[in-house]
């Protein structure tokens, strides 16, 4: 198949810092829409997949599933995009469409093994695996393209994704409603993304977060109350309050005492820590039928649907914008918790 060389960032190995590379992109198929990209998100993910934290990183990686660009050009198949218009790429760009899970509109999680952003085995390209959108174009297969309501500021859209997506399905799915008393635990791009939802679906929310010098944003970000993590007494006076908490904690941790905050019945939904965690003590879950459930991003039509309450809601992501040739130091910082609260490249700054 024919393709075209495209400027993109990206690693050779895990030990790399990310350099300028350049890449290949398929010509556009009957099928296809070709994106331009302006601006690309960087998740928690991207860095995991770099420096091959969750094993099975194939390079050069080039990350980045926040994709917001231009269509450039369409296939003949192709009806509802054209030229010029505003669209988003989160993490899949393909799955089989035909299994049962595909039907039921939850790609992510497709039998045959949805194709992610970056990182995947390419169905197009024949032994190459997917390239992220660390890069100035793409082209992607039009059922894995999103709209993105013209009210939106593109950048701020960005992280809506997979940050949106993300903490917007679990909320969606354990339908949270009016008056729940909801905590988001970790505020960074997953975090303020699930502050501002819960806030949205009318929840009573708590941030839970082990810094300090967040507690005035998270206020502004829409919780209601915030709690530190790190301090027992403080812990102690919420125990068994929680109908819901999100976890957003990259990393393995100590469950027990997130478990200990839930109600009677109530979830925990982890989507951070795809990692081994610390072991937990049953009783905590038993005494009190509770849950432990996990989540992975969402299905492109409840991505649509998403972007639609965000357009509707006016809710966009709070950025920092960064140059291409800063996200080595923008990686450094989110490891450090130090991001308020998604980096968005400015793609313009790769150059065409
Ligand atoms: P992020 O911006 O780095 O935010 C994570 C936040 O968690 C930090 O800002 C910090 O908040 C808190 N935190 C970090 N280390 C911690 C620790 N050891 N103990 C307690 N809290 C800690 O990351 P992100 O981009 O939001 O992503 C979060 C995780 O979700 C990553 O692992 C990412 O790979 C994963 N992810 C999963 C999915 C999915 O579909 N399931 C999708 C996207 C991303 P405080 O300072 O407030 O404590
Ligand atoms: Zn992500």
């Amino acid at each position: 198949m024919a393709t075209t060389k495209t400027k993109a960032y990206g690693v050779e190995s895990e030990k790399d810092n990310l350099k300028p590379m350049e890449i290949e992109r398929r010509d556009v198929g009957d099928d296809d829409v070709k994106i331009k990209i302006t601006y690309c998100g960087v998740c928690h993910s991207d860095i995991h997949t770099a420096r091959n934290e969750w094993g099975g990183s194939k390079y050069p990686v080039v990350p980045g599933h926040e994709i917001i660009g231009h269509v450039t050009a369409v296939g003949k198949n192709v009806k509802n995009f054209k030229e010029g218009d505003v669209v988003g790429v989160g993490c899949l760009v393909d799955s089989c469409q035909e299994c049962p899970q595909c039907k039921n509109d939850l790609e992510q999680f497709c039998e045959k093994g949805a194709t992610f952003t970056y990182n995947s085995d390419d169905k197009h390209l024949k032994g190459k695996q997917t390239f992220g959108g660390y890069s100035t174009s793409v082209v992607v297969d039009k059922e894995f393209v999103l709209k993105i309501p013209k009210n939106l500021d593109e950048a701020g859209a960005a992280p809506l994704l997979c940050a949106g997506i993300t903490t917007w399905s679990p909320l969606s799915h354990w339908k949270i409603k009016k008056g729940d008393k909801v905590g988001v635990v970790g505020l960074g791009g997953l975090g303020h993304m699930g502050v501002k939802f819960a806030n949205a679906l009318g929840a009573h929310v708590v941030m839970i977060t082990t810094s300090p010098s967040k507690a005035d944003d998270a206020k502004k970000l829409g919780a209601h109350e915030v709690l530190i993590s790190k301090n027992e007494a403080e812990m102690a006076k919420h125990q068994g309050t929680f109908d819901f908490i999100l976890n957003t904690i990259p990393v393995g941790h100590k469950m027990d005492p997130y478990i200990g905050l839930l109600k009677i019945d109530a979830t925990m939904v982890l989507v951070g820590a795809v990692e081994p965690l610390e072991p937990f003590h049953g009783g905590g879950i038993i005494m009190g039928r509770k849950r432990i459930a996990g989540s992975l991003i969402g299905g492109i039509k409840e991505t649509q649907e998403m972007l639609d309450f965000c357009g509707k809601h006016n809710i966009v992501s709070d950025i920092e914008l960064i140059n291409m040739k800063d996200i080595n130091e923008a990686y450094d910082r989110v490891v450090k918790a130090d991001v308020k609260y998604r980096f968005v490249i400015d793609m313009a700054s790769l150059g065409d």
